[in-house]
């Protein structure tokens, strides 16, 4: 999409501080990290969000979750980390592409990171 932020970063026309990227998968550090490791999983292709999802978005679905561990741990966050993954008005979505935050750090933060 063309005003999609996230779409620029994957395009390039918006600079991200990457971490990880394959051919349909993207993971950059979050402009305003909340914990020590903060990143964000997108899906090269644009889609919005969970809300809008389909059963055709499922193997991109599984290649985020399934690089998480990979990634947290190459940040600093070897023991675990938590992904969040914000959806719609009700989520408290801000940027309308769907993106996956994988936070952690290298301090026990467990029980400061859950809010649930
Ligand atoms: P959410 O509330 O789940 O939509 O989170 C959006 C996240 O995107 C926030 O944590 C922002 O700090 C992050 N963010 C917004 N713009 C950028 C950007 N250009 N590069 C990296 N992270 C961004
Ligand atoms: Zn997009």
């Amino acid at each position: 999409m063309s005003d999609c932020i996230f779409c620029k970063i994957v395009a390039g026309s918006i600079p991200c501080q990457k971490v990880f990227e394959d051919d349909d998968i993207l993971a950059f550090k979050d402009l305003f990290p909340q914990r020590p490791v903060h990143v964000l999983v997108i899906p090269k292709r644009h889609i919005t969000s969970l809300v809008t999802a389909t059963a055709e978005d499922a193997p991109v679905l599984g290649s985020m979750l399934a690089k998480a561990n990979e990634i947290a741990t190459a940040q600093g966050s070897p023991d675990g980390f938590r992904v969040i993954i914000n959806n719609g008005r009700v989520g408290n979505q801000e940027v309308p592409h769907l993106h996956m935050h994988v936070v952690g750090g290298p301090d026990p933060v467990g029980p400061m990171l859950k809010r649930l």
